[in-house]
């Protein structure tokens, strides 16, 4: 059906699902990433054919300019699983002819990966996210750091005057996993938060504190033609800044329109990004009804797993299907009720010498319950808040979905305590 080869910057956990994915269809991968068995190329050894003991798939960075180049030459359209990459060298490689196509486009990418230069963005569209503002000087990389930390510190003092504290300092760039924020709770934790965030090294900005009733994501698929199509807004539930819940479809009561206005907010963002593949929308659901937009991913996302059990086509295949330009599938779910719970590492395993068999109780609970699919990501051992898996359960009702989900969520906090 499709002879062209894709090349995958990242083979994390979102790429391995995606290479389930193109496996089913029989569309070739090639990964880069510096882990030699990243979860990704554990389940796809391609031999080289020169020397069949040696792997086809790249070892090196994703953020490394070679790298890119030697994954180019393997292939004839490149994605991401990541958005911290080097979108520059992306385009270069592009504007050469070494690689026909990269989807998302770079520019697309480039956007992305400085949250404040995507929230501009947003706002130019006419989308709706919660206040910001620069701290410092508007610099993704400060050339002198001990000069931007002093402008930094009055940045978020003026900040502070604007929208009150608490107010949230983020990372402009390299942000995953709630790592490149701060939440500056007084105008005299400022310099910890700073300090927290690259002392200078690297641009932030703050954001006004959106005492949200609830989080929503909307995972959205873009053609190579500009045609979006959003899958069912869900509700995320976040613990220590991480994904830990997804409950699908997103039930509120107050309002029946907020899943499909969250839909077309999501659709009419992705709509003004170039490129093809699926984008997970992150917002937020304010007391009065209000969606903002926290951040977009160019990517598939967590809180679109889900998809795989519970949605007529998954994210990952529909990724595939854009990109190769081929006709989209559906994004409605196939089951009334659904929730992806994360198995998140629970200690790291140089301090408890169980963190392993911890994490994975909810797991092994998992393996009675009908309706419950584990995905293990493969990865070697075990630190604190590591994405090591995930379960999905789908079900008839809530009531039904409640009841599947109990002995796991009860096996998790048996395990934590
Ligand atoms: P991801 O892993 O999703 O890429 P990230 O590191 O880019 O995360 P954000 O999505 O910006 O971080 O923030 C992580 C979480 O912090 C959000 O899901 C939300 O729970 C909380 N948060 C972010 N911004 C705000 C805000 N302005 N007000 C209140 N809470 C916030
Ligand atoms: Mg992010
Ligand atoms: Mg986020």
């Amino acid at each position: 059906m499709e002879s062209r080869v894709v090349g995958v910057l990242g083979a994390g956990q979102l790429g391995r699902m995606f290479v389930e994915a193109a496996s089913r269809l029989n569309v070739q991968v090639r990964l880069l990433d510096a882990g030699q068995s990243a979860p990704a190329k554990q389940i796809c050894f391609v031999p080289s054919a020169s020397n069949p003991a040696q792997s086809e798939h790249v070892d090196g960075s994703f953020a490394d300019p070679e790298k890119i180049k030697q994954l180019a030459e393997k292939v004839d359209v490149l994605t991401i699983e990541i958005e911290h990459v080097d979108a520059r060298q992306l385009q270069a490689v592009l504007d050469a002819g070494i690689v026909k196509e990269v989807h998302p486009l770079p520019a697309t990418i480039a956007l992305i990966q400085d949250k404040y230069a995507q929230k501009k963005h947003l706002i130019a569209h006419g989308l709706p996210v919660a206040d910001f503002v620069s701290v410092g000087s508007e610099s993704a990389l400060p050339k002198d750091p001990a000069a931007a930390a002093k402008e930094q510190l009055e940045g978020v003092a003026a900040a502070g005057r604007s929208f009150g504290f608490p107010l949230m300092l983020k990372s402009r760039t390299q942000a995953y996993d709630g790592k490149g924020n701060f939440v500056v709770k007084e105008g005299g934790k400022a310099i910890e938060g700073i300090e927290a965030l690259g002392n200078g090294t690297r641009g932030l900005y703050a954001e006004k504190w959106a005492p949200f009733v609830k989080e929503v994501a909307v995972m959205v698929v873009r053609s190579s033609t500009g045609e979006v199509r959003a899958y069912p807004a869900v509700e995320t539930v976040h613990r220590d800044n991480i994904c830990h819940t997804v409950i699908a479809p997103l039930r509120y009561g107050k309002d029946a329109t907020v899943g499909q206005r969250a839909r077309e907010i999501a659709e009419k963002a992705v709509a003004t990004f170039g490129g093809a593949g699926v984008f997970g929308v992150e917002l937020f659901l304010m007391e009065d009804g209000e969606l903002l937009i926290n951040e977009i991913a160019p990517r598939p996302h967590n809180s679109g797993h889900y998809t795989i059990e519970a949605a007529e086509t998954s994210q990952y295949e529909n990724h595939l299907r854009a990109i190769l330009g081929l006709p989209l599938g559906g994004t409605a779910l196939k089951v009334p009720a659904t929730c992806m719970v994360n198995i998140l590492g629970l200690a790291d395993l140089d301090k408890d010498k169980d963190a392993i068999l911890k994490t994975m109780a909810p797991a092994v609970a998992s393996l009675t319950v009908p309706g419950a699919t584990v995905h293990l990501y493969g990865k070697v051992g075990c630190r604190k808040g590591r994405k090591m898996g995930h379960i999905t359960v789908v079900a008839q009702s809530d009531a039904e979905l409640h009841a599947r989900m109990e002995p796991i969520l009860h096996a998790l906090e048996t395990a934590i305590e």
